[in-house]
């Protein structure tokens, strides 16, 4: 049941200076970063990992204001690893709409603003962070972002009292 995931910083978490504090949630839960880079990503690889499933699920301009908000910053990616990561994961980002997002989580403690606001204004709901969606995502996303040398192997101080 041991998983990985990917997580991306998206450019407002970095542009706010909350990278430290969003990685260190990963890590106080026991989970563990596997691989981690920063990046400003073209919109090529935007469109690699914000796919045409987007525009089905969520429409074609909700797809083109993503694709402008995740290439206008600098970015973390990362691979957390852990037993049922891609469920942890998730519940510590929180909802999707960072109105909705309930305190304790990423979103939930950093953003606060609606659906309807960020339709409004014609952007992205910056909510800070993505997380693969489910096992499919996950494989793909992380394979997509980071090649095989550059996800780690390694024991971190405390696994044996966590796994
Ligand atoms: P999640 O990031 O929680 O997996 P989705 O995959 O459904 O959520 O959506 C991807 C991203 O698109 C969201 O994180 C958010 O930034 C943005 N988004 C989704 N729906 C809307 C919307 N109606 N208006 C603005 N931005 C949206
Ligand atoms: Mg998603």
């Amino acid at each position: 049941m041991i998983q990985q995931t990917l997580v991306l910083i998206k450019p407002d978490g970095v542009a706010r200076g909350l990278t430290g504090e969003i990685i260190k949630r990963f890590e106080q839960r026991g989970l563990k970063i596997v691989a981690l880079k920063l990046v400003k990503i073209d919109n090529d690889l935007a469109k690699q990992h914000y796919t045409e499933d987007i525009s089905k699920r969520l429409g074609e301009k909700v797809r083109n204001m993503l694709l402008n908000f995740i290439t206008e910053g600098p970015i973390i990616a990362m691979i957390i690893e852990g037993v049922n990561a891609i469920e942890n994961v998730r519940k510590i980002v929180g909802v999707t709409e960072s109105k909705a997002a309930l305190p304790g989580t990423i979103r939930g403690d950093f953003s606060h603003v609606s659906y309807s606001y960020a339709d409004k204004k014609e952007i992205a709901i910056k909510n800070l962070v993505h997380a693969s969606a489910d096992e499919t995502d996950a494989k793909n996303e992380t394979a997509l972002w980071f090649s095989i040398d550059e996800i780690f192997d390694y024991k971190r101080a405390g696994d044996e009292h966590i796994l």
